[in-house]
């Protein structure tokens, strides 16, 4: 399989999320030929099955990338365009391992939709479809480096709301203030700080007001949490209480363990290929989060820059792309012949 041409036709198709239905389309011609099913369920998502019995190992990616067309250019090594670091390079290494491993055992393919919104893809899967995993890799750029470990996230939305009036004379206070005040609270409730075991606080959007001669009537802003582990949503709640904010989603940290039998079949496979393993702890929130529900045997791992995810400037080497697939046969392979108790 040509993973270059893959990864240039998966740019090509701009898949935002919620808009992945022709990119999913696409992706299952590609796997068809390879599986023995294949299949789009209800939330889009491409599952392609290959083999039967135990382990049943699950290679999983995304489909939908943030908002933002970017101009697919191929530049030799290099492929750039939106979705070439998060996700269509790791999801075009996990295709390349899916189709040239041998596994004992199932080996599952799920090309999963909306992981930059609300996780709809994956909260499908996490209801039923193709057999329950032993072991997990989920696809995110981690620039080869083995994740074990997610930190959680929420949405807080800050709402603050006066009279309103004339600006000559804001009688009533002025809701921006108020709500520069609530941030502030906000960030000092959570202890925010810039080290992994820190909560960070990022506000992302900030609306206030409406004409240049009338004091807001109301002000909002959301601000982007992460939870370090050891913490969690409930706890995220507690210490915003008494503020004007509002936890509208929130998915709580994941740690699995270093050592889990898909790190470490992961571990062997990069020895196999001649790069030095290592291991991190992300410092985001991925789909991780939530497949951790069906077995602590995760692993995160994927070719690309994770610096770039999310920026104008995505760009990925197919050297990587092609590394990080010959490292996945290699410990899909290992884990077929570990079975579903891991080694
Ligand atoms: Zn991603």
């Amino acid at each position: 399989m040509d993973l270059k041409s893959l990864l240039l036709r998966a740019l090509s198709i701009y898949s935002p999320s919620h808009g992945e239905a022709e990119l999913a389309r696409f992706l299952l011609g590609v796997v068809r030929e390879i599986a023995d099913e294949a299949w789009i369920d209800g939330a889009g998502n491409v599952v392609a099955v290959r083999g039967k019995g135990a382990p049943v190992t699950w290679l999983h990616a995304h489909m939908d990338t943030v908002v933002g067309p970017l101009e697919v250019r191929d530049e030799g090594d290099v492929v750039r365009g939106r979705g070439a670091v998060d996700d269509k390079g790791p999801l075009v290494a996990y295709v390349g391992a899916f189709a040239s491993a041998k596994p004992s055992g199932t080996l599952v393919l799920a090309l999963v939709t909306a992981e930059e919104d609300d996780s709809a893809g994956t909260e499908e899967l996490l209801r039923g479809g193709p057999p329950r995993p032993d072991y997990v890799y989920v696809g995110e750029p981690t620039d080869l480096h083995v994740a074990y470990a997610y930190r959680g996230g929420g949405k807080v939305e800050l709402r603050l709301s006066t009279k309103g009036g004339h600006a000559s004379s804001p009688i009533y206070g002025n809701p921006f203030e108020e709500l520069y005040a609530v941030y502030v609270k906000a960030k000092e409730a959570l202890g925010h700080g810039e080290r992994y075991e820190d909560f960070t606080v990022t506000p992302t959007v900030v609306r206030c007001g409406d004409a240049p001669n009338k004091v807001p009537v109301e002000c909002v802003a959301v601000l982007d949490v992460r939870i370090p582990p050891g913490h969690n949503c409930a706890e995220l709640e507690e210490r915003l209480k008494g503020l004007p904010a509002r936890v509208r989603s929130c998915v709580d940290p994941a740690e699995a363990s270093p050592t889990n039998p898909a790190a470490r079949a992961l571990v062997r496979g990069l020895l196999k290929i001649g790069v030095e393993p290592k291991l991190s702890r992300k410092y985001g929130t991925a789909d991780f989060n939530l497949l951790i529900s069906l077995t602590k045997n995760i692993a995160a791992f994927g070719p690309g820059d994770p610096k770039l995810a999310h920026t104008e400037e995505e760009a990925v080497s197919v050297r990587d792309v092609e590394a990080a697939a010959r490292a996945l046969r290699h410990a899909v392979e290992e884990l077929g012949r570990w079975g579903s108790k891991g080694q």
